[in-house]
């Protein structure tokens, strides 16, 4: 789980860094598709492969940080 969090956000983290590159430096349409279809792996990512390990229910975005139990079957998350 340690490692699907760490690549999903990586990549998204990319993404919107090339995207903020391309916006500062001349608007750059090459680099800001890029970033945007990186971005979008990176929620593809998550969508696919943010699961608890129990039950295999997509697990909310916004308990990523810190997320130590499944809100549906109350087991341990292996993060
Ligand atoms: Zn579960």
């Amino acid at each position: 789980m340690y490692k699907i969090k760490l690549i999903g956000n990586v990549l998204i983290f990319v993404g919107l860094l090339l995207l903020i590159i391309s916006i500062l430096i001349d608007n750059i349409p090459l680099l800001s598709i890029t970033g945007i279809v990186i971005v979008c792996i990176g929620f593809i990512f998550f969508l696919f492969f943010w699961k608890c390990p129990v039950c295999h229910k997509h697990l909310p975005f916004n308990g990523m940080i810190g997320m130590k139990y499944c809100p549906y079957c109350r087991n341990e998350i292996d993060t």
